[in-house]
This record gives C-alpha cells, sequence and structure tokens, in this order.
C-alpha cells in the first residue's frame, strides 16, 4: 500500500470517530478526499552548464480548496513522486483546516537532487517550474512556499518568473508565493517559523502533562526546521544530546549548542566530524548513526528530516517519552499503534510543524495589504493560531480519550465538512 492509502487510513479512523462522537454525517466529504482535485504532471528540460539537455518530472498537486486556495510548499528531492506529491498535499489540506486558516492544500516538487546542480542550473529548472505551471498559480488560486530542498533564494527566483510573465506590477501578486527572501518581501521570522512553532508546541505538551524540565532531546535532521527548533529548544534551557543530517549524527551528555554546530557545518558540510575537534572529554560523546538517534535515551525525540523514519521496525525499541513530528508523514500506520499501545505520546505532523504555513499566511497578508510585519508580531501572533488550534486537540484527546493524532485529524476534517456543507 503507498503512503497516500496509509494516510488515508488515518483520516478513515477520523471519519469513524465524527460518525460515533459527534453524529456527523461525512461519508460525502470523505469520499471527494480520497482524491486531490487537480494532478499537473510537467517535465522540465534543463540545458545544463557543459551543454547537455536534461529532463526533470515536476508535480503540482492541488488536493482540496473547501476552506481557501490551495497552499504548500515545494520540494526538490531524488524520492519525489506523485504518490509523496499527493499525500503531502493531502497533510497540507489537513494542516491548514486544523490550524484554522481560510487555505486549502496543495504541494510541488521535482524529482532532481538540488545538491547536484549549479546555482544558474538551479535558477533555470526554478524558472521553467513556474513557466509550466503558471496557469494554476496565484494569491486566489494557490500559492506554493519552500519545502525539503528548496529555500528563499529560490522562492525569489520563481516569483519573479511569475511577475514577469503575468506582465503586471500589482504588488498584491508578490503573494504568489511565500517563503520570499526578507529583502524581496518576505517576512520577518517566516524561515524559522516552523521551528518557532515546534517550540510553542512543545511547551504546551510539557505544560499539561507537569514535565520535569529541562528536557534531553534529540533531533534528526539539521535542515532549516532540524536546525531551528533544536535552537529554539537550546535558547529554552533544553538539552540538545544528540544531531544529525544525513551523513550521521553525534550525541554528547552534557548537550549541544545547535549554533555552533550549524556554524561547522556551513564551513565543513557534514556534522558527524564535530565531535573530534570541538568536544575534549571523550566518554560523554560519540559518532551514531541516523538509525540510533531515534533509539536513544531521552525525553523528547524530534524527527525532522524525511518520511517513514518511524516503523514497525524501531516503533518497540524508541524511549522517548515524546515524539514531535517536524517532518512530515514521519511515522507509519504500524508504528503509531506500537507507539500508542506502548504509551509514547505523538505530537502530529499537522499541528507540531504548522507553524510555516501559518507563518506563510501572514506573509500572504502582509504582501497583500502592503504591509511590514516586525518579528515579534510574527512570533506572537503564531503563538495565538498555535494556542488555539492545541487547546482544540487537547479537549477531543481528553474528552475522547484519542491519540493526539486522532483528534487532529478529526477537527480537521469536521471543518472541511462544515465547508463543504455550506
Ligand atoms: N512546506 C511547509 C509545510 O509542509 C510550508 C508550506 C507553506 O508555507 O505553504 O507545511
Amino acid at each position: 500500500m503507498g503512503i497516500f492509502d496509509n494516510t488515508l487510513k488515518k483520516l478513515e479512523k477520523a471519519k469513524e470517530i465524527l460518525k460515533n462522537l459527534e453524529g456527523q454525517k461525512v461519508e460525502e466529504v470523505f469520499e471527494i478526499l480520497k482524491s486531490p482535485q487537480r494532478v499537473i504532471t510537467v517535465t522540465l528540460p534543463l540545458k545544463r552548464d557543459d551543454g547537455k539537455l536534461e529532463f526533470y518530472k515536476g508535480y503540482r498537486i492541488e488536493h482540496n480548496n473547501f476552506l481557501g486556495p490551495y497552499k504548500g510548499g515545494i520540494r526538490y528531492s531524488l524520492y519525489v513522486d506523485e504518490d509523496e506529491i499527493k499525500t503531502l498535499a493531502l497533510l497540507m489540506t489537513l494542516k491548514c483546516a486544523l490550524i484554522g486558516l481560510p487555505l486549502g492544500g496543495a504541494k510541488g516538487g521535482v524529482n532532481v537532487d538540488p545538491k547536484s546542480l549549479s546555482e544558474g542550473e538551479l535558477e533555470r529548472l526554478s524558472r521553467e517550474y513556474v513557466r509550466k505551471i503558471y496557469d494554476f498559480i496565484g494569491p486566489e488560486k494557490d500559492i506554493p512556499a519552500p519545502d525539503v530542498g528548496t529555500n528563499s533564494k529560490i522562492m525569489d527566483w520563481m516569483v519573479d518568473e511569475y511577475l514577469k510573465i503575468s506582465k503586471k506590477k500589482d504588488i498584491y501578486l508578490l503573494a504568489s508565493f511565500t517563503g520570499k527572501s526578507v529583502q524581496n518581501h518576505g517576512l520577518e521570522g517566516r524561515e524559522e517559523a516552523t521551528g518557532k512553532g515546534g517550540e510553542i508546541i512543545l511547551e504546551f505538551l510539557t505544560k499539561k502533562l507537569n514535565f520535569k524540565e529541562p528536557l534531553k532531546i534529540a533531533v534528526q535532521g539539521f535542515g532549516n526546521v532540524g536546525y531551528n527548533v533544536a535552537k529554539f529548544l537550546f535558547e529554552k534551557g533544553h538539552k540538545i544530546v544528540a544531531l544529525s543530517d544525513s551523513k550521521g549524527g553525534i550525541y554528547c551528555q552534557d548537550g549541544f549548542d545547535p549554533t555552533l554546530v550549524m556554524k561547522w557545518k556551513e564551513e565543513r558540510g557534514s556534522i558527524s566530524d564535530y565531535l573530534k575537534e570541538n568536544i575534549n572529554d571523550s566518554k560523554s560523546k560519540i559518532k551514531i548513526t541516523n538509525e540510533e538517534i531515534l533509539e536513544l535515551e531521552v525525553d523528547v525525540l524530534i524527527p525532522a528530516a524525511i518520511e517513514n523514519v518511524i516503523n514497525q521496525d524501531n516503533a518497540n525499541k524508541i524511549k522517548a517519552k515524546i515524539i514531535l513530528e517536524m517532518a512530515n508523514n514521519p511515522t507509519t500506520n504500524e508504528a503509531q499503534k506500537i507507539l500508542e499501545s506502548r504509551k509514547i505520546i505523538v505530537i502530529p505532523d499537522i499541528l507540531a510543524n504548522s507553524g510555516g504555513v501559518v507563518a506563510s499566511y501572514f506573509e500572504m497578508l502582509q504582501n497583500i495589504k502592503n504591509e511590514k510585519w516586525t518579528k515579534g508580531r510574527v512570533f506572537s501572533e503564531l503563538k495565538d493560531y498555535l494556542f488555539k488550534a492545541f487547546e482544540e486537540v487537547w479537549y477531543y484527546f481528553e474528552k475522547f480519550n484519542l491519540s493526539l493524532r486522532d483528534s487532529a485529524f478529526t477537527i480537521a476534517l469536521k471543518r472541511i465538512s462544515q465547508a463543504y456543507q455550506l
């Protein structure tokens, strides 16, 4: 079974819960959500710097727009295929609904390793992608953003290409893409917002549970999201005992300062050798693999890289008390069952990593109204949105004895269903 069908299973559970608990008829809307509303597949020709012509496969999948224009990132990775993008688009529909944003869900992607291209090649590919999907994009239609393998520079190229094709000077068209650089009408704090959201949500949960602080935390993945969530939690006084990137991980019982590790990574390319030159006391520090980082004795485990890393092979070996899903879809359905039976609390992706899309929504507002938001305003309004969503999820969790994931999916489905009835 593919990952889309697996995600639908989670949604089917939410449908049954709504039927049983609230007598809501959600059959029809569930049937509709089983298929994306539009699947756009494109072939992107790219002239490499050496003159060779190559072709890359790209997608934009618009899953559902009952609550508002489609919204979701664009991913550049070699794992990109239709099933993955379709799943991530469905998760965007649910994420926006759960948080209460007037937005639907979409996702885009190109099957490419962005690190294998020169900057010029990356720019040409990104502009070509926009030319191919142009007709479907715009502030009232579908608003892309960064995701794994893309960043603000790529969004700047994309919005520039979009404006060139549109031949219009309306500033409101800047809201066609979010996650742009701050110098190019982007939002202060947007880049850190997903990580900030993770920190905020984790704090809400540990307060409810009266957890002893400081927390011992392991973070898998050291891209924008993994780095920022680690940085914010470190600044709060928690101990970041393990970090990893795609090449491997590091553990130190005294904890790391993520900012120093990031500086090292930027200069040297990978974090796995960080220990050798930076921490002298030997016993407490070891190199670990990306599998081992998931099984450490910690309070909180944060998967912040790719899908399905917590699965039936390792769910029984996980020792964390809380899992904060900063990646999209890091836990399989089989693993979720095992974790539930072991009383490990999973904060689901559509809640844990929703800070990014909330900030994207603020960026749209900033562009449309031609305002300039401060980082303080962004983080404070982000907290308000997340507080409301968290409290709702917690209400279902306590009142009906559901997992946090089932609560979140149930609320999202209920909201989409109400919009559909209208
Ligand atoms: N790519 C991010 C996500 O998965 C952000 C999407 C957006 O801002 O539109 O939530």
